[in-house]
C-alpha cells in the first residue's frame, strides 16, 4: 500500500503518519501505542514514541482511526472503517484480535424482556489465540 493512498486531506502528510495508519490498518486487531511504535520502527527505526502519540491523535481527530477501550482499561486503536466485529484477547500473549463472528443473535432494534430496545453491543472475549493454544 502506498503512502499516497492514506494521505489525509488538508493536512501535511508525513511519512511517519502514513506509516502509523498503515500499521494500524494492517494489524490483526486493535493496537496499543507501544505496539504501533514497534510496527513503525521496523521500517523507520529512528521514530520516537512521541511522534507516534502525535500521529495517533491527529488520525483520531480526523476520523481515520477510533479508540477501543477494553474492559481491562487498556486503550487501543483501530481503523475507523471496520464494520461490526468483536475483540478477542489472548490470556497468554495479550494480543487482541478482531473477530468477525458475532456470537450474539441480537440485531439493532431487538427487544429484550422488560421493554428494552437494544441498539448495539460490545463483546470482548478472552482465551487462547491459535499460536498460544
Ligand atoms: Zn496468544
Ligand atoms: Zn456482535
Amino acid at each position: 500500500m502506498s503512502a499516497k493512498k492514506t494521505a489525509l486531506p488538508g493536512q501535511r502528510q508525513t511519512p511517519q503518519r502514513a506509516l502509523v495508519y498503515q500499521v494500524i490498518e494492517s494489524a490483526q486487531g486493535p493496537l496499543t501505542v507501544p505496539e504501533i511504535h514497534e510496527g513503525v520502527k521496523n521500517k523507520m527505526p529512528k521514530t520516537g514514541i512521541a511522534t507516534i502519540y502525535r500521529a495517533v491523535k491527529l488520525l483520531l481527530d480526523s476520523g481515520w482511526i477510533r479508540s477501543v477501550k477494553l474492559p481491562t482499561g487498556e486503550t487501543r486503536y483501530e481503523s475507523a472503517k471496520l464494520g461490526h466485529h468483536h475483540h478477542f484477547q489472548c490470556r497468554t500473549c495479550n494480543q487482541v484480535f478482531d473477530i468477525s463472528h458475532c456470537p450474539m443473535s441480537m440485531p439493532s432494534g431487538s427487544e429484550i424482556p422488560g421493554g428494552y430496545i437494544v441498539i448495539d453491543h460490545e463483546i470482548t472475549m478472552y482465551g487462547l489465540c491459535p499460536r498460544c493454544r
